[in-house]
């Protein structure tokens, strides 16, 4: 599947806020949007006024771009939401994340989404026990995602195991099993995204 590969600061800087792409290196002052709050290119720092399409498709980019899925993966998981009870909005940002990869990241078990991928892909996580190497698994109330026995002695998993980690609500973490819970779903309140998903409903339903 295609990938975007050109430097991920620069999607920051167009979506003009943090999307957390470079794990540490987002919360130091290295973070180029620190140093360069404008969009990349010869007109960055150009004044502009977007159209409503613009703002809209602005939104859509950022919140695709926060949790590194593809059009054709975020157009899905939206037809999704909308299929679903209650808010499409509300509905999409719930089902970005329970993604195990999110859920992986959020859990501290990497330092970005897209480490995260990479750490799922490569089969180092179960879901209640049994391997599952699909970063767009959709987690469930009650689930519990660990890492894998063999992958526990890596020297990246045996950092965790010192570090504090912090997590939403809606999930705890043993950094000494390396084990986390999903307690239940998240709602819209618990999910941090700068998103204003509305925003987003409203591009889809031109
Ligand atoms: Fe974005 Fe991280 Fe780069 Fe800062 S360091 S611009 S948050 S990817």
């Amino acid at each position: 599947m295609a990938r975007y590969t050109d430097a991920n600061c620069r999607l920051c800087r167009r979506e003009g806020c943090k999307l957390f792409l470079k794990g540490e290196r987002c919360y130091s002052p290295k973070c180029a949007l620190e140093k360069r709050n404008f969009p990349p290119g010869q007109h960055g720092q150009g004044r502009h006024k977007d159209s409503e399409y613009g703002i809209q498709f602005r939104e859509k980019q950022k919140a695709k771009r926060f949790y590194g899925l593809q059009e054709t993966q975020f157009r899905n998981l939206f037809d999704k939401a909308t299929r679903q009870k209650g808010r499409a909005g509300d509905n999409l940002l719930i089902l970005l994340e329970t993604r195990l990869d999110n859920v992986v990241f959020r859990l501290g078990f990497a330092s970005s989404r897209k480490e995260a991928r990479q750490l799922v892909t490569h089969g180092h996580f179960q879901v209640n026990g049994k391997k599952v190497d699909i970063p767009a698994y959709t987690v469930k109330a009650g689930d519990v995602i660990s890492v894998k026995e063999k992958s526990q002695s890596s020297p990246k998993f045996k950092e965790i195991k010192d570090m504090a980690i912090t997590v939403p609500s809606w999930m705890t973490v043993d950094v000494e099993k390396l084990e986390g819970k999903v307690l239940n779903l998240p709602v819209r309140d618990d999910i941090d995204t700068p998103v204003a998903e509305h925003l987003i409903v409203e591009l889809y339903s031109k």
